[in-house]
């Protein structure tokens, strides 16, 4: 179960993403946009403090191109 306190594994798929940007904007330390506008993790196990913000991008992605799972170790 992912928690604002627990942290989690995100995932992001290229192969899906429409470079809109909203996950770059919401959570920053998490994700960033290549040249081509495409998504880019910062990094793949969210600090507890982020979940929020990756959260609300997930909800925000129009593509539905992000999640978070499971912290590390868990089945993702
Ligand atoms: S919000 Fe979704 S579609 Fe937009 S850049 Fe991020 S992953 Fe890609």
């Amino acid at each position: 179960m992912v928690s604002a306190a627990g942290g989690g594994r995100v995932l992001a798929d290229q192969d899906v993403c429409v470079g809109a940007g909203q996950c770059a904007r919401v959570a920053p330390g998490v994700f960033d946009q290549a040249d081509d506008g495409l998504v880019v993790l910062l990094v793949r196990d969210v600090p507890a403090g982020e979940v929020d913000a990756v959260l609300d991008a997930v909800d925000r992605c129009p593509s539905g191109a992000v999640r978070l799972g499971a912290p590390a170790g868990g089945p993702y």
